[in-house]
Order: C-alpha cells, then sequence, then structure tokens
C-alpha cells in the first residue's frame, strides 16, 4: 500500500484529496495546524482504517516515522481576507513549511506535489496567463504575504529538483470552488453564496468589471491527480479557462438561488488583478486534462452545499 503524507488536509482542497486518496486504496496522513483548516471537512473520514491526522505546524520539523510514496504540500491560508489576518503565518508556511516539506520528500524518496497559484501571475500584464509568464507581482503590498512565499516555494521545489534530483511536480491552481469552503471564508463565491442565501447585500468590490475563471473542485481534483502521476517537473496551470467578471458572477448566483439580494458596491482591495484566466493548453498536451464542470453546474452543486450549513 502506497502512503500519502498531506499538508493543510483538512483545508477546502486538502480534504477532497483526502476522500479521493483514500477511495483510491493509499493510506493517508493528513497534517493541518487548523488554523484556516476545519475538522468538519474530514469527519467522515476520521475513522477510516487507512487515515491518520496529525495536527501540526508545518513551519516546524516534520516528522514521520515510516515510509511515505508521495508529499502534497496544501497547507496555507489562500483567501486574500485570510491572509491579511495571518500575513507572517502566510509568509512561514510557503517558505519554511515547504523547505519542511521538500525536507521531508528528500529523506523519504518521495514525489513531492507543490499547491502554487495564478497569484504568481500577481496582477497580469499577459492574458491569459501561460507558465512562460513570470508575473507581476507587488512584493510589498498585503497580498505579497501569499504571493511572494508562493513564488519562494516554486524557486526551492524546483532546487530541490535540479539539486537534489528529487521528484516535484508544481500545479499553479487558478480560482477553485466547491464544497468544504467555509461560508466565511471570504473569497468571492461563498461570499456571494451566503449573501445571497440570507437574503443580504451582494458585496461587490470596486466597479466589478475585474475577471475570474472558477473551476469546480471535482476538476481541480482530477488535474491535480493527473499531474502527481504525470512525469511531468515544470509548472502546469490547472483551472478553468472559462472567464466571468465580478458582476457577471453575482448576478448569475442571484439566479441561481433566486434570491433577492441587493448589489452593493464596496472598495476594492489593494492590487486585486484586475483580469484572470488559465491558459489551459499544457494541462490538456501533457496530461490530457481539461474542466468539465459548467460553471452554472458547480454552482449548483455548491449552492446545495451551503443551503446546509445556513
Ligand atoms: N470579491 C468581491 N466581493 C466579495 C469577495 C470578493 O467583489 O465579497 C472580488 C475580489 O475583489 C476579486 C474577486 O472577487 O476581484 C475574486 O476574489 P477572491 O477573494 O475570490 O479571490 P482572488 O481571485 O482575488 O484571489
Amino acid at each position: 500500500m502506497k502512503t500519502v503524507a498531506i499538508t493543510g488536509g483538512a483545508g477546502f482542497l486538502g480534504s477532497h484529496l483526502c476522500v479521493n486518496l483514500l477511495n483510491d486504496g493509499l493510506k493517508v496522513i493528513c497534517i493541518d495546524n487548523l488554523i484556516t483548516g476545519n475538522l468538519k471537512n474530514i469527519e467522515h473520514v476520521k475513522d477510516h482504517k487507512n487515515f491518520y491526522f496529525i495536527n501540526h505546524d508545518v513551519t516546524k520539523f516534520i516528522s514521520i516515522n515510516e515510509n511515505v510514496d508521495f508529499i502534497l504540500h496544501f497547507a496555507s491560508p489562500a483567501s486574500p481576507s485570510d491572509y491579511l489576518v495571518y500575513p507572517i503565518q502566510t509568509l512561514k508556511v510557503g517558505s519554511l513549511g515547504t523547505h519542511n516539506a521538500l525536507g521531508l520528500a528528500k529523506e523519504k524518496k518521495a514525489t513531492f506535489l507543490l499547491a502554487s497559484t495564478s497569484e504568481v501571475y500577481g496582477d497580469p500584464q499577459v492574458h491569459p496567463q501561460n507558465e512562460n509568464y513570470w508575473g507581476h507581482v507587488n512584493p510589498i503590498g498585503p497580498r505579497g504575504v501569499y504571493d511572494e512565499a508562493k513564488r519562494f516555494a516554486e524557486a526551492i521545489t524546483m532546487a530541490y529538483h535540479r539539486h537534489h534530483k528529487i521528484e516535484t511536480r508544481i500545479a499553479r491552481i487558478f480560482n477553485t470552488y466547491g464544497p468544504n469552503m467555509r461560508a466565511k471564508d471570504g473569497r468571492a463565491i461563498p461570499n456571494f453564496i451566503s449573501q445571497a442565501l440570507n437574503n443580504k447585500p451582494m458585496t461587490i468590490y470596486g466597479d466589478g468589471t475585474q475577471t475570474r475563471s472558477f473551476c469546480y473542485i471535482d476538476d481541480q481534483v482530477d488535474g491535480l491527480y493527473k499531474l502527481l502521476n504525470s512525469e511531468y517537473n515544470d509548472p502546469v496551470n490547472i483551472g478553468n479557462a472559462e472567464e466571468i467578471s465580478i458582476l457577471q458572477l453575482a448576478n448569475e448566483i442571484l439566479k441561481l438561488t433566486k434570491s433577492e439580494s441587493k448589489i452593493v458596491f464596496k472598495e476594492l482591495p489593494v492590487n486585486d488583478p484586475k483580469v484572470r484566466q488559465p491558459d489551459i493548453t499544457k494541462a490538456k498536451d501533457k496530461l490530457s486534462w481539461e474542466p468539465k464542470f459548467s460553471l452554472e453546474d458547480g454552482l449548483k452543486k455548491t449552492i446545495e452545499y451551503f443551503k446546509k450549513f445556513l
């Protein structure tokens, strides 16, 4: 039986990966310090015979006394509102946490997968973004703590690959949504759905013309799996290329929830990217992967999930 250690395993992406890995017959060691992760996300697998949970901050040395075949490094605050609350933890988990996770991969001769991000492209001047673009990031802005930590994480991952010859994968994850996001996560989709279901005002930041491209969680997990099982070491964008403005997104959620919420406009956060859309040519070519869920289908599933908790 193969063993996988996953940092951030109680978070949104991590918890979905835990379930899929267990279903595939792997032993799963889930490591999380629960600052933004939640035990509720792993409640239904916690008694599984191949599942182990360790409450640990991965910015501190990680010790596992058994063989590990794969290390998936997913620990990090991931919502802009979270990295404003946890700026130092965000920097540390992307830098020190990645170093520790890579050290473990080297020790165990494990394959390492880094959860990187479209934020490495910053407020992009190339559109759509392909993997050759070096990005446009403000290192000292409020988002810099996340963006620069992830850029460092990519750099040290490639250094471990080149210098220590460990097998590494880098997924540049674009906006992803679905069940297990927190209602108070702060990101656009959970905010809009909880506001709409509670008939509260929908808070659009700026004029809502900024764009994003949203990937449903099942597609994201499928892409990450294909990347892990490939032999591809360079970064790969994993996301949905269907681009939509934030105002259109809010209106779509209003329609699907049949809500009577009003739209209100609030100040645009500093350095909020104006556009974002992945070029997924590489994922299609190298991984034979592309997303299957339309935004409407994914939103319907996510709305059903939020209805149970609100
Ligand atoms: N946004 C918004 N209202 C909200 C939350 C987010 O208008 O209540 C906007 C945000 O300013 C950004 C976009 O929606 O332009 C996506 O934000 P999110 O926090 O989901 O993630 P980001 O893509 O910025 O990392």
